[in-house]
């Protein structure tokens, strides 16, 4: 890193704050004496997304973001409570190891966490996400999200 001012490489750092997300530096260049600041962030890297139809596609916060506001439209969810389940799911996807991710395994880990916040949320995004064609496929829907209720129940 150089001086913005002289371009000069001796630099010193004279102040570190953790911030939430970032580490924020204050810099000084030891050849002119000029201020500046400096953020370091964890690089996030989201594996690529392998769909059903074997393609792969890059990860996509947004259309998370899209289909659970279809998903509690109208329920009742604070605007934290909603970034913060947002935040959770970009960063256990962010925190995944491998390259790929099937695309089923990121819906799981949505309804896993629908399960347990609100049931027509639950049903709505497992009804787009995992593609409910039948009345068989809603039903074995439902019993997938009593099934990981009681799990949660019995693990207390
Ligand atoms: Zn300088």
């Amino acid at each position: 890193m150089f001086c913005p001012s002289c371009g000069n490489d001796d630099l010193k750092v004279i102040d570190s704050r953790s911030q939430q997300d970032a580490i924020k530096r204050r810099r000084a260049c030891i050849s002119c004496g000029y201020r500046f600041t400096t953020f370091e962030r964890i690089e996030k890297r989201y594996p690529m997304v392998r769909k059903k139809d074997g393609s792969l596609e890059k990860f996509i916060l947004h259309k998370i973001r899209t289909g659970l506001e279809n998903a509690f439209r109208k329920r009742k969810i604070s605007g934290d409570a909603f970034e913060l389940l947002i935040h959770e799911i970009d960063a256990e996807i962010a925190s995944y190891t491998n390259p790929e991710i099937e695309s089923s395994d990121i819906g799981t880990l949505i309804l896993a966490k629908l399960s347990s916040m609100d049931q027509v949320a639950y049903v709505r995004f497992a009804s787009v996400y995992c593609e409910v064609n039948s009345l068989d496929d809603f039903l074995a829907l439902l019993s997938f999200g009593d099934n990981s209720m009681q799990t949660k129940h019995s693990e207390r």
